[in-house]
C-alpha cells in the first residue's frame, strides 16, 4: 500500500486541487453580512457581563480552534457538537452575552455544516480537542 501511494504520480495534486475548489466554494458564498471579526472588535471592548446587542448579520469563515481557548460558538444542528464560530478576545476573562434579532452564520470546524445561529444560542465555551 505505502509503495502504491509513493509511486502514485497524481497524489500530490489531487490534494491541491481539493484545497482550490474549497476556496471556491467560499468565494460562491454570497456575501450578506458583517465580518465576524467587526464582532471580535466589539466584544473585545466590552466590559465584563456585559449584554451585547447584535443585530447585524455576521459571517465568519470556518476556524480551526486550538486546545484549552476559549471561543464562542453554538451547538451544530449536523453532528450536534459544539462547533467554535469565533475566538474569545478576552481569553476566557470576561463573560458576554447576547441578545437582539441579528444572527452569526458560520461552519461547523467539525462538520462544515452551515449554522445560523440567533444571539440566544451562542455559547462560551473552552475548547477541549
Ligand atoms: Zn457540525
Amino acid at each position: 500500500m505505502f509503495t502504491i501511494r509513493r509511486l502514485w504520480p497524481f497524489n500530490k495534486g489531487g490534494a491541491a486541487s481539493a484545497e482550490v475548489s474549497a476556496k471556491a466554494a467560499d468565494a460562491a458564498l454570497p456575501l450578506q453580512g458583517k465580518d465576524i471579526a467587526a464582532l471580535e472588535a466589539i466584544l473585545r471592548s466590552a466590559q465584563p457581563g456585559t449584554r451585547i446587542q447584535l443585530d447585524d448579520i455576521f459571517v465568519g469563515r470556518r476556524i480551526t480552534p486550538t486546545e484549552h481557548e476559549w471561543y464562542y460558538g453554538a451547538k451544530c444542528r449536523w453532528c450536534h457538537r459544539t462547533g467554535a464560530a469565533l475566538h474569545d478576545p478576552n481569553e476566557g476573562q470576561a463573560r458576554l452575552s447576547f441578545s437582539g434579532r441579528g444572527e452569526i452564520h458560520f461552519h461547523c470546524h467539525y462538520c462544515n455544516g452551515l449554522l445560523k445561529v440567533t444571539p440566544a444560542q451562542i455559547v462560551w465555551f473552552q475548547f477541549d480537542g
